[in-house]
């Protein structure tokens, strides 16, 4: 994508429109997740991202309900923890039990498993129960995909990877884009331990200065120029409404293949 204007949604390969920036909640517990979701709520942000194993979904469904945004205006996702792919059906009235908000925008499978196409099958069948809105996966390679495909009726509308300046992930981010398939980058600022260190990285501190914004705008808007939904973490208003100002500054071609080159392979999680 070109240093022009992006709009703010992506329209999903099942014609779903969902929003390109969103709020991460891993890690935010309880009141500090509630206050998070309806801080992010009130400041425009309208894509939220759980997963039953941060354990938060109940807190984040009551936020939006207690929101006063439309409900259709938000967009929220939810993933199934591989524990829970051997018995799918129930894992799904769990989130749906949970979050109380009606159907589920998304419903991704957290990683790889045991029972993968078994969960991924039962989820078909929610979509069109109308239970679920849109399915994906997380922590899916191209190569992954290509196996996993065969074995499901439903292409994925979106893969969740971890991916920022460090793990640019350039060649598998091109593969998946070209099958129809949303991504969506996790760690999107380089997450919890090594965020630090990426909004200290000389290069993009220097590209900040040059446009007079933040190390973290620099880094989610390159996520955005490249065609990618970031969903960055965050229990702090003043970043959550940082994080939300990627729309009103551009990064020239050499600004982004600057940033494309910090690329190392460097995997902050698992
Ligand atoms: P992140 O890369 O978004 O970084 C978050 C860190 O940056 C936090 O410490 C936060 O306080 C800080 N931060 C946020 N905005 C900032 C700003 N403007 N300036 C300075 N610091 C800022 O890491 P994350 O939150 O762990 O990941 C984002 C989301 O991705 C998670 O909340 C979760 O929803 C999702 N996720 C998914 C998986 C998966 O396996 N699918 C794994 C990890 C995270």
């Amino acid at each position: 994508m070109k240093n022009t204007e992006i709009p703010k949604f992506v329209t999903l390969n099942c014609g779903v429109r969902m929003p390109r920036n969103g709020l991460g909640v891993y890690e935010l517990e309880r009141d500090t997740c509630f206050r998070a979701v309806k801080f992010a709520l009130a400041n425009g942000v309208r894509l939220i991202d759980t997963a039953h194993y941060y354990g938060n979904e109940r807190e984040v469904g009551r936020a939006i309900r207690e929101s006063g945004v439309p409900r259709d205006e938000i967009f929220v996702i939810t993933k199934l923890y591989p524990n829970q792919f051997a018995a799918p059906e129930a894992a799904i009235a769990e989130a749906a039990e949970k979050l109380n908000v009606g159907a589920i925008d998304m419903l991704l499978l957290h990683h790889p498993g045991r029972n993968d196409a078994k969960a991924y099958r039962a989820m078909e069948k929610a979509l069109a129960a109308g239970t679920l809105r849109t399915l994906g996966l997380s922590n899916w390679t191209d190569a992954d995909l290509e196996k996993f495909l065969p074995k499901i009726s439903v292409v994925p509308a979106l893969v969740q990877n971890e991916i920022h300046p460090y793990n640019a992930e350039h060649a598998d981010v091109a593969k998946i884009l070209r099958r129809g398939i949303a991504v969506q980058g996790w760690y999107p600022l380089g997450g919890r331990e090594e965020r630090k260190k990426m909004l200290g990285d000389a290069t993009i501190c220097a590209i900040a200065a040059a446009h007079g914004v933040s190390a973290a705008r620099v880094i989610l808007r390159w996520h955005l120029q490249r065609g990618l939904i970031v969903i960055p973490g965050s229990g702090d208003p003043e970043h959550i409404a940082e994080n939300t100002q990627l729309y009103d500054f551009a990064l020239s071609d050499a600004e982004m293949a600057q940033i494309d080159a910090l690329d190392r392979d460097e995997n902050h999680d698992w």
